[in-house]
């Protein structure tokens, strides 16, 4: 891959986390900050897949980035999806979701837990737009650059951005 723009999928495409942690809410699993509770979601997704399908059915793009990835299509940028999964099942629905639904055609690259985005793709130097402060430093320390995607601020600045839409300006 050579001078790519990588685009995260939950929290900046689509809004699945936000629906993830409210099914996980409902089943009694209330402490967000608890390592435990979600190793104890995702297990019972693993036993109830159908979990997966209502989490990424019922996801809202954010800010038109669904619409601003399909004109990005248009316009033939290098841009791909990269993301984390946390079972095969998520991964599956994720991909027949993505192309089936929301027509997106662009690479899709899945990160399993345990590793880092940066070690699926070799940052050298392209760019990353994540929700996940986290996830950008660890890009940019290993020679990527990074855009922190963030829906609720103002406006855009240089490290953060609130839409998609500057890339149809680049
Ligand atoms: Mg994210």
């Amino acid at each position: 891959m050579d001078n790519y723009t990588f685009i995260d999928l939950d929290g900046v495409i689509l809004n699945s986390e936000e629906i993830m942690l409210e099914r996980k809410y409902n089943f009694g699993l209330c402490n967000h900050k608890d390592k435990n509770e979600f190793y104890n979601y995702f297990e019972f997704t693993n036993n109830h897949p159908e979990e997966w399908d209502y989490i990424i059915r019922e996801a809202k793009s954010i800010n038109y980035s669904v619409e601003i990835i399909k004109e990005l299509e248009n316009l033939k940028k290098k841009i791909a999806i990269l993301t984390k999964i946390h079972t095969l099942y998520e991964m599956k629905v994720k991909v027949e979701d993505l192309r089936q639904n929301r027509k997106i055609q662009c690479p899709i690259f899945f990160v399993p837990p345990g590793i880092k985005k940066y070690e699926i793709i070799i940052p050298n130097n392209q760019l990353l737009i994540d929700d996940s402060e986290k996830n950008i430093n660890g890009w940019i320390s290993h020679g990527g650059r990074g855009i922190i995607f963030d829906s609720t601020i103002p406006i855009n600045t240089n490290k953060k951005v609130k839409s998609l839409d500057f890339l149809l300006k680049e």
